[in-house]
């Protein structure tokens, strides 16, 4: 423990932190403030200030120095989440910019390990280890142009990869977390002071900290496991008349394991996502799916389907599923593809032409210009993690809801679709996507790329129409809960601590007490330490 003066007030901290990270590197400016007192969803309290640590060493003495004030942390990645997550609860609040922190430390294809940084993007991930022709088994989410590995494990990941591999927890080998004392634990196997080469040994203290929404500590440093990138993958799409179709044919692709990842759109969806596309991004786009393929011939004869498709590949009221596969030989990808086109045919699936599936690889990590709808509307997403079985019950129950609530919702401007990707064999992630008229905050602009976001119509405020969505929100979560679904980003969003059992909530509370006993680090989340909803 540092020895640190009881009369450390907030004012005073803020030179002992730029003595340690550099002046440059805390902020109390109003822009910054305000960019980190709202997140996609929601605004909240405005942090004191700002401090974004270089190192792990950095990282633990400005931890060590803000708890010894005794004021809450709020850690922050990229800032690309909806669940109220990383915004300060209470006054007082610093928030921990990790940014700074995004180095890619170490590949080692001998070992087939990669450290990062906790807050390196995936994009970074993925560019550093693309030249050794390697990657992680679960290889990052949408939004991995920005999003951080280290907010990526604190909340779970869903998307590429996540198929055959399952979330981004998955991947991980070891952790290196800062406590709130500055202490740094490391876990994992391997000699001491160098980077682990095999996560178990003994319990799996890895797993407290992934999903932890940052409540148990920081993750400084995290250790992945590699795999080579398979040399062949294929694409194919399918449109389905209803979603319980759909969510029927998504759980048996998903017990049969044959993709790598797949995602799904209901008609709703498919709608917005025609409407915001603008040429110029096709033609980009169009570009890339040349320079992905073997040879200038067959690039260009993949865009000239692509570009003759054009966006009518399916009918307006489809479900469109769509797939990718891939493995070390092209006969166990051609393999797994019939398999997919067997099993979509018994669920009533017909097959379409593949462009979106394959665009998809093309441009993993897009600009996030979709956090706006088309009209400059904002944008939230909701999910549930549905077992298998429960899935498409799961689904009919959520659209009882809109159903319930379309007058409210119509009145209200709010549209709504759907979004559907698969975990692993064994669970399917069903996403509700709310549009509503309101008006946009610092973080949009700070994500959105300029020349999109100028093109948009600004939106004034509008709290009733947020009313109505949280409550839409509200009810779709409730409709989870009670069929046992999971959540991944709970944040101050989900119920987490309702759903489990006496003696997990002593070994939690317990836990928290031993690794942050003045429940400074991100109070509320996860309902720890505070109010869990917002
Ligand atoms: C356009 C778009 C597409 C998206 N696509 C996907 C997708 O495909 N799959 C998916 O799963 N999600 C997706 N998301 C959701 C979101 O981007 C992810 O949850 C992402 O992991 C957030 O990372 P971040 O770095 O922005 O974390 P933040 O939003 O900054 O923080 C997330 C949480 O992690 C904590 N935290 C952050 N860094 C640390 C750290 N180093 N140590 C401890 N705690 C920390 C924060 O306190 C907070 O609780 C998408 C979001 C957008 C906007």
């Amino acid at each position: 423990m540092l020895d640190i003066s009881k009369e450390l007030t907030p004012d005073a901290i803020a030179p002992r932190l730029a003595a340690i990270v550099g002046a440059q590197n805390v902020a109390a400016d109003p822009a910054t403030l305000t960019l980190h007192s709202a997140d996609i969803w929601r605004r909240a309290e405005s942090p004191i200030l700002a401090v974004a640590p270089g190192s792990t060493e950095e990282l633990s003495r400005v931890i060590a120095l803000v708890h010894a004030a005794g004021l809450a942390i709020a850690p922050r990645g990229a800032g690309a989440s909806y669940t109220a997550a990383y915004l300060p609860a209470r006054a007082g609040t610093v928030s921990l910019d990790m940014t700074r922190m995004d180095q890619v430390l170490a590949v080692d294809p001998g070992a087939m390990t990669v450290t990062v940084q906790g807050g390196c993007t995936w994009a970074a991930l993925n560019a550093a280890l693309k030249p050794h022709g390697l990657r992680t088994p679960f290889w990052g989410p949408m939004s991995g142009l920005v999003s951080t590995i280290g907010g990526g494990l604190s909340q779970l990941n869903a998307m590429f990869g996540a198929a055959r591999y399952g979330t981004s927890s998955e991947s991980v080998v070891g952790l290196a977390i800062v406590l709130a004392d500055g202490q740094v634990l490391r876990t994992g196997a391997g000699l001491p002071g160098a980077a682990p080469f095999y996560r178990h040994y003994g319990p799996d203290l890895a797993g407290l900290f992934c999903g932890d929404g940052g409540v148990f500590g920081i993750k400084a440093e995290v250790t992945l496991r590699l795999m080579r990138i398979p040399s062949h993958e294929d694409y194919v799409s399918f449109a389905f008349k209803t979603g319980r179709d759909l969510l029927l044919a998504m759980a048996e692709l998903s017990r049969a394991g044959v993709a790598s990842e797949m995602c799904a759109f209901d008609p709703g969806l498919a709608e917005v996502r025609m409407k915001r596309a603008s040429l110029a991004e096709d033609f980009s786009t169009l570009r890339r799916v040349v320079a992905k393929e073997s040879t200038l011939l067959k690039g260009l004869q993949q865009a000239a389907k692509i570009a003759i498709a054009g966006r009518d590949i399916m009918a307006p009221d489809d479900y469109s599923l769509h797939l990718i596969a891939e493995g070390r030989a092209a006969a166990a990808v051609a393999a797994d593809l019939a398999e997919a086109r067997r099993i979509a045919a018994g669920c009533h699936g017909r097959e379409i032409e593949n462009s979106i599936a394959r665009l998809i690889r093309v441009t993993p990590f897009p600009p996030l210009n979709s956090i706006l709808g088309p009209s400059g509307e904002r944008w939230a997403p909701v999910h549930g993690i549905a077992s298998l079985t429960a899935a498409p019950a799961v689904f009919e129950e959520v659209e009882a809801v809109f159903a319930a609530m379309k007058p409210e919702l119509t009145a209200a401007g709010v549209s709504a679709g759907y979004l559907y990707t698969s975990l692993s064999t064994n669970a399917l992630i069903i996403e509700p996507v709310f549009y509503w008229p309101e008006e946009r905050y610092a973080i949009h602009e700070k994500l959105m790329e300029t020349q999109h976001l100028a093109r948009l119509p600004v939106q004034p405020a509008n709290p009733a129409a947020t009313a109505t969505v949280t409550e839409a929100r509200r009810r779709v979560i409730e409709v989870f809960a009670r069929h046992g679904c999971g959540f991944f980003q709970i944040g101050r969003t989900y119920p987490y601590r309702e759903s489990r059992d006496p003696a997990s909530l002593a070994l939690l509370d317990g836990i928290k007490a031993l690794l942050d006993p003045a429940q400074n680090f991100n109070p509320g989340v996860l309902g720890i330490s505070g109010a869990g909803t917002d």
